[in-house]
């Protein structure tokens, strides 16, 4: 029974380019993010409000935890102006080339160097890397509970577990695990408050920032040399220009005009693009 305890909930907060702004290095096989404005990742935006949300309601404290290089205190600064507690920047030049292995670790280090975190709260996925591998991965390494693509999330105080609405392919489902957990939240499964500009414009907001060797972490397990995958190769993906063409007439003679090509393909059996039409006694 907990039901006097208060939740420290930690945030895990990436900064992405903007995805209209990214180009791809092909001789380098990286993303070129130096040219392109940032942002928050838009559902670790959703995962700060539901940990301040859980805040308002079950008291505790609210951390949030970026991996990446030194400009994004900027960004943490930001998170702790819409109201979180604490913010931690693990940045060190041994955690650059990082898949999602030692990005994954390295979190979980944070985590732990927290030392008394209850629920981590992650988005679903990144807009840049998009691999939805991160929180699972964080939950495996500290040998936590895991919920993923996670919504409503409540805390059951006298349970100490996580409630959490979990979308599925065509439903849903509830379920609760004991804590501590980690959870990803889907994009857009809450409506995020704003900056409050009292706190942005008044005490400074300090972001501590934690090296390889203040996690104490192998060398060997951050960043390239801990990475698992190796990107072998990256390529322009075909783009295959479609044949149009503009209909002209009244709206009855531009319709008449499309059914009578259709009737075509239909009566053929397949479709314009040559594949075979389904059904096509069916439809013609
Ligand atoms: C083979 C390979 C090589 C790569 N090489 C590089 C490279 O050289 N340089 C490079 O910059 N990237 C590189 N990446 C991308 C890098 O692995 C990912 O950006 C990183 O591991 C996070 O994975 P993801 O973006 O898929 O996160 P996801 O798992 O999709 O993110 C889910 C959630 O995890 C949390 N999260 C993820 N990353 C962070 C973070 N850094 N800080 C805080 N929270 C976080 C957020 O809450 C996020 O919403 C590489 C990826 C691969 C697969």
């Amino acid at each position: 029974m907990n039901a006097m305890r208060t939740p420290h909930i930690a945030v895990c907060l990436k900064v992405v380019p903007r995805p209209e702004e990214v180009k791809v290095n092909l001789e380098t096989r990286t993303l070129d993010r130096a040219n392109a404005r940032q942002q928050f990742n838009p559902p670790d935006v959703n995962a700060l409000e539901f940990a301040l949300a859980l805040r308002e309601k079950h008291v505790g404290r609210v951390s949030v935890l970026s991996m990446g290089p030194p400009f994004f205190a900027e960004y943490l600064k930001l998170a702790l102006a819409v109201g979180a507690d604490t913010a931690y920047l693990l940045s060190d030049r041994a955690f650059g080339g990082a898949d999602t292995l030692p990005t994954s670790y390295t979190l979980a280090r944070g985590i732990a160097k927290l030392g008394d975190c209850d629920l981590v709260v992650c988005g679903e996925e990144s807009s840049d890397g998009a691999t939805a591998q991160v929180p699972p991965g964080i939950a495996e390494w500290l040998g936590m509970a895991q919920v993923t693509y996670g919504s409503d999330l409540e805390i059951l105080p006298e349970r100490w577990r996580l409630k959490a609405r979990r979308e599925l392919k065509g439903g849903h489902e509830v379920i609760t695990v004991p804590l501590p957990a980690v959870v990803s939240v889907r994009v857009g499964a809450n409506e995020p408050r704003f900056i409050d500009f009292a706190r942005l414009t008044g005490e400074p907001l300090g972001v501590t920032v934690w090296s390889a060797a203040d996690l104490g972490v192998d060398p060997a397990m951050v960043g390239l040399s801990g990475s698992a995958t190796v990107v072998a190769g990256v390529d322009r993906a075909e783009t295959v220009e479609r044949r149009r063409e503009l209909l002209t007439g009244t709206p009855e003679e531009k319709a008449r005009t499309l059914v009578e090509r259709i009737a075509v393909y239909l009566a053929r059996g397949t479709r314009p693009d040559g594949a075979a039409a389904s059904s096509p006694a069916a439809h013609a």
